[in-house]
Parts: C-alpha cells; sequence; structure tokens
C-alpha cells in the first residue's frame, strides 16, 4: 500500500513595524507559531525579561518599507552555538526580526511589532526565566 502524501504544510503572513515606522517586513512561510524565550541573550537584546518571538520556517521576508534602515547584529554567543542575526530599526533601535543561521529559511518576527496579538504556545529556556513570572505558555522543560 503506498503512503499517502503529507499534507502541504499550512503558510501564513505576518507583517511588523518598529516603533518609528520606518522599517515595515511581511513574513511568509510555514506557520510555526509563537514563543516566548527567556534566553539571557533575548533578555538583554529586548531590554526586557523575556521576548515573544513567532517562528516561521521555509519562509521569505519582504521589506514593505525600510530595508536601508535595518542594521543586524551577529549574536554567536548562543547556548547551541549557531549564530542568529538580530534584525533592528537604525533610527528608534526597536528590535524587529531575526535570522537563525540554521534551520534555513527561518525567520522569527518579534510579535511586538505585529498588529496580531498572538499568544505563545511555547516557553524556551525556562531555565533562565525570572522567578516571578507565572505559567504563560505550556512550558517546555528542556532545550
Ligand atoms: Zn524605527
Ligand atoms: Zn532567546
Amino acid at each position: 500500500m503506498a503512503s499517502s502524501p503529507k499534507p502541504t504544510p499550512k503558510k501564513v503572513s505576518r507583517s511588523a513595524t518598529c516603533l518609528c515606522g520606518a522599517v515595515a517586513v511581511t513574513v511568509t512561510g510555514v506557520d510555526k507559531g509563537a514563543v516566548i524565550c527567556h534566553c539571557a541573550n533575548c533578555q538583554r537584546s529586548s531590554g526586557s525579561s523575556f521576548a515573544h518571538n513567532y517562528r516561521f520556517l521555509d519562509a521569505d521576508i519582504t521589506f514593505d518599507k525600510g530595508q536601508d534602515a535595518v542594521t543586524r547584529y551577529e549574536d554567536g554567543n548562543t547556548v547551541n552555538g549557531n549564530v542568529l542575526a538580530r534584525h533592528f530599526c537604525k533610527v528608534c533601535g526597536s528590535n524587529v526580526f531575526l535570522q537563525p543561521s540554521t534551520p534555513a529559511r527561518m525567520w522569527i518576527l518579534h510579535t511586538g511589532g505585529m498588529q496580531d496579538k498572538t499568544q505563545p504556545s511555547r516557553e524556551l529556556f525556562t531555565h533562565n526565566k525570572h522567578p516571578w513570572i507565572g505559567d504563560v505558555a505550556a512550558s517546555k522543560p528542556k532545550l
């Protein structure tokens, strides 16, 4: 009996802008949902207690405006050793999106710049979570 082909993963588009409005991007890819990231680098980069990130696989990014207004920081001091390119607005400093070196064609939008009020489905790096934060999402115990 022949195996049935896997269904084509659903692709979605989400847009985000920075605080000053100089940068606007749209990412289209396979919907991997939103996560809360408690890693030390996201805490420092966001200037907050965690980052709320929306992930897309097999994705493409389109600049609706402001490609020249974006700069990047190559974050090589990550837990898994993979370089994470953190892109932010040169004008206002807002974190807009990230691109990990692996997997290829994965893009991550910071949900703070999105219109959609997405609920996270998982939490990452919970060992580094600030102790006063309650259960934000179904916790993933190890990463
Ligand atoms: Zn800006
Ligand atoms: Zn992180």
